[in-house]
């Protein structure tokens, strides 16, 4: 027994020398290719779910029960989250992690169609999560038919990874130590155009101040009440004041969530639901720290009780230039999107409804661009995972080119066939990838570098506190 394992592991290719040949990247774009119809498939109903970030739970059984299937090792309930999970094939070292996302957003229901035309459910997939994470799926997939099939050791593993829509599930994952024994990590984002890299990602911290005053009749005897609501206005006027003098690629934003139930009626509480974004953390939190003296400023002159809840927070990503290029390289060899004519009229007529000023034309759905080139910015849990360990991006062309995420447009392309065409550019260069990495340790040393080099000393730390729990319900309202 013994001795065959010893012959087995003999037998098996050095892997700081097997290089991918191109028969063998033919080959696994093969296997993409004829599984293409069966994951476009699972888009589909991913998308028709439609489900809210932690409450994910067909969409997470059915990406489960789907990599089950096909031999993977499921850990569910990941860091206490019901609709968290990894699926894990293979034996040993390196482990690539490959992220999948897979929730909607509330009042972005919309037919796949390019004119507004809402479904009947609340939310959609304007986010484009429902391809998301199926291409990560149909990656993992190819990249454990490569694995065994080259007699490579190596785990790689999908990561089921719910609510990146606020509710930063990968955070607490993360604290949950799923992504300790990892060396790698690929993700990707359904976009409106196709490159390797993040350039413009915000670190961002949301928090919700509560004050707390005195009610009065507010014609009567206002002089006995203390306005929380007052508080709010004064810290949103202090807000306003500051906004000239922060760093010009600040964004602070806020709504009213509380402001009182009558004008008769002094109010005695009142909430204000801020977030606040920079590129880099460290700097967002002297921003954040000014933005916090506005609040106290506010409850003194008002006299009333301030508290502060962090809601959330997330890293911005770091960048990993040997993964980046390892992606562009990959990304260049699979190539960009073609429409057929259906899809070229479908197209035409959703850019009718966007304001396309500056927007990439279309047709540059068939390149690739640099990501110097590209347009991209908000924020993303994926931020706090590429602090831990290296990790590469990817984006393709999900979206009619000028569809911002967010919006019925994106929705409707991610139901169609504009979609499922990007999200399979989006598999086939995870699974050359995974590859990649699996056949070349240098490649993996390289990451490694980059990731310290750019790192510089930072130690990561998540600004959620320690001891606040997922929060699970926090689309309930
Ligand atoms: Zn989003
Ligand atoms: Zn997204």
């Amino acid at each position: 027994m013994c001795f065959v394992l010893h012959s087995m592991l003999l037998a098996r290719p050095r892997q700081d020398s097997a290089k991918i040949n191109p028969s063998d990247r033919a080959a696994l774009l093969q296997k993409i290719d004829r599984r293409a119809e069966h994951f476009t498939g699972l888009s589909h109903q991913i998308w028709e779910f439609a489900e809210l970030s932690y409450k994910e739970t067909q969409s997470s059984q059915l990406l489960k029960s789907e990599l089950r299937n096909v031999g993977f090792q499921i850990q569910e309930n990941v860091a206490g989250i019901p609709t968290a999970f990894t699926a894990s094939w293979g034996q040993g070292k390196p482990v690539i992690g490959i992220l999948g996302e897979y929730d909607a957003l509330p009042g972005l229901s919309q037919e796949a169609l390019p004119e507004k035309k809402v479904r009947n459910v609340a939310a959609g997939h304007g986010c484009g999560h429902n391809l998301l994470g199926v291409a990560s799926a149909l990656a993992v997939v190819a990249a454990k038919d490569f694995l065994a099939e080259k007699n490579l050791r190596g785990t790689v593993r999908f990561y089921g990874t719910p609510a990146e829509e606020g509710g930063a599930g990968k955070v607490y994952m993360a604290r949950a130590g799923a992504f300790q024994d990892c060396d790698v990590v690929l993700a990707w984002h359904p976009g409106s155009q196709n490159y390797a890299g993040w350039r413009n990602s915000l670190a961002n911290i949301s928090a919700k101040f509560r004050f707390r005053g005195k009610a009065s009749h507010a014609a009567i005897a206002p002089e006995q009440g203390r306005s929380s609501l007052d508080a709010v206005a004064l810290m949103n006027h202090a807000v306003e004041l500051l906004r000239e003098h922060v760093p010009e690629s600040t964004r602070m934003h806020y709504v009213i969530t509380n402001g009182g139930a009558a004008p008769n009626v002094v109010p005695d509480f009142a909430e204000v639901y801020y977030l606040a974004r920079h590129p880099d953390m460290s700097t967002l939190d002297g921003i954040w720290a000014r933005i916090l003296k506005c609040a106290e400023a506010a409850a003194l002159a008002t006299e009333t009780r301030m508290e502060m809840e962090i809601v959330s927070s997330v890293h911005n990503v770091l960048p990993n230039d040997t993964l980046n290029m390892l992606l562009d390289r990959n990304l260049r060899h699979v190539g960009g999107i073609r429409y057929s004519v259906e899809e070229q009229t479908f197209a035409e007529k959703l850019r009718t409804t966007l304001s396309i000023e500056n927007a990439p034309s279309l047709g540059s759905q068939e390149q690739i661009q640099r990501a110097e080139e590209a347009r991209d910015s908000g924020s993303s849990d994926v931020g706090d995972v590429s602090w831990l360990i290296p990790t590469g991006h990817l984006w393709t062309a999900t979206f009619v080119p000028g569809t911002p995420l967010h919006s019925w447009q994106a929705t409707a392309c991610a139901g169609m066939s504009i979609g499922s065409k990007g999200m399979l550019v989006a598999a086939k260069t995870l699974a050359l990838t995974a590859a990649d990495l699996f056949s070349d340790s240098g490649q993996l040393e390289g990451a490694q570098a980059s990731f310290k080099k750019r790192r510089a000393g930072h130690e990561y730390r998540s600004r959620i506190p320690a001891n606040q729990k997922p929060p699970l319900n926090y689309r309930d309202k």
